[in-house]
């Protein structure tokens, strides 16, 4: 337990991420499936954080089994607080299996309906919120109910003790069939002080045709700041007043399932450390880089000093 009221915070799905090894489509048939590996966007969003050294929490539940224990002794041993991580005795951790097909986009398949993921405790949020200074939110958390209450009254909390927000819309079309899906996105969004979408979100969000239209809209809702990625091409980030690009690290892409979370957590990390923000920018592109270039969603977070070295090595000419 800490009493630190400084912790970056995450609330969200924790599960096991299954991989098929053989590209196709679907789960229909047998295939060779390696895992599991701790995995969920927002645990992977932390544990990333972790590892910069930054102090975090995070808020989640894995059922009382070999999946769930795969988890905490991951989050554990990078320095995450699970305090606040349920162990839930009477249902299962959730489990993702994930198949590329041959034009590198991917087949889904979860078990969240009835499982351990938002059987999270809620009788805890003030507590909780006292010792956080940052709260992260996935999009995709807010499809179950647990989640998407704990959010609507964490997020004006945390704001009101000066604390920030920061939403990944991770919108993922099978998610978005529910209207309500979009008013719960909508609301955490005007309240965010940073939004990180990938290339398309943030159109698909506000309803407009391109992601130029839908940033001056969204900067004029009053949201400071967005970092959109752009997969091998880098990120570029708006305010108000400025626009900063910076272009993709080179490197072979291995499995990119993950490059969004720890370039997010980089990008915030880098920031609380003390960087400026085009440094925090190209630390975090070097962050998703080094992601993509490890099989398994959870393996490639890097340390602050790992990502810092290649940062150096990739910049000398
Ligand atoms: P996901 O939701 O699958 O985790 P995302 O769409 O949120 O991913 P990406 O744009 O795929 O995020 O990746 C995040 C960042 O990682 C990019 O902005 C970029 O800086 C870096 N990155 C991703 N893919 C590559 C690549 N192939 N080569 C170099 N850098 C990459
Ligand atoms: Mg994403």
């Amino acid at each position: 337990m800490t009493s630190s009221s400084n912790q970056v915070m995450a609330v969200g799905e924790i599960l096991v991420e299954m991989m098929s090894l053989d590209k196709g489509e679907g789960f229909v048939e047998a295939q060779t499936i390696r895992g599991p590996f701790p995995s969920g966007a927002p645990a992977i969003f932390i544990d990333q954080m972790a590892r910069l050294g930054v102090p975090t929490s995070m808020i989640g539940a894995v059922g009382d089994d070999d999946f769930g224990r795969t988890n905490l002794q991951r989050l554990t041993s990078d320095g995450v607080d699970i305090s606040r991580v349920r162990i839930c005795p009477d249902h299962p951790t959730a489990i993702a299996f994930v198949r590329y097909r041959q034009d590198e986009s991917r087949d889904f398949l979860f078990t969240f309906n009835g499982s351990a993921a938002s059987e999270i405790d809620q009788t805890q949020i003030d507590a909780d919120v006292a010792r956080c200074s940052h709260l992260h939110i996935v999009g995709s958390s807010l499809s179950m109910p647990a989640f998407a209450d704990y959010v609507a009254k964490a997020v004006p909390a945390v704001k009101a003790r000066g604390g920030t927000v920061s939403f990944d819309p991770n919108v993922r079309p099978e998610i978005m069939k529910d209207p309500v899906m979009y008013q719960r996105l909508d609301s955490v969004l005007d309240q965010c002080d940073l939004v990180l979408p990938s290339e398309g979100e943030l159109a698909h969000l506000c309803r407009l045709a391109t992601d130029e239209e839908a940033i001056t809209a969204v900067l004029k809702r009053g949201i400071p700041e967005i970092v959109m990625k752009r997969g091998a091409r880098g990120a570029s980030r708006y305010t108000q007043d400025s626009v900063t690009d910076h272009p993709g690290f080179s490197v072979n892409e291995v499995d990119p399932t993950g490059a969004g979370d720890c370039f997010g957590a980089a990008y915030i990390g880098f920031r609380r450390l003390g960087y400026f923000e085009a440094s925090a920018l190209e630390h975090a592109c070097a962050a998703g880089a080094l992601a993509v270039g490890q099989q398994g969603p959870m393996e490639g977070a890097f340390r602050r000093d790992d990502i810092e070295a290649f940062v150096r090595q990739n910049t000398q000419s």
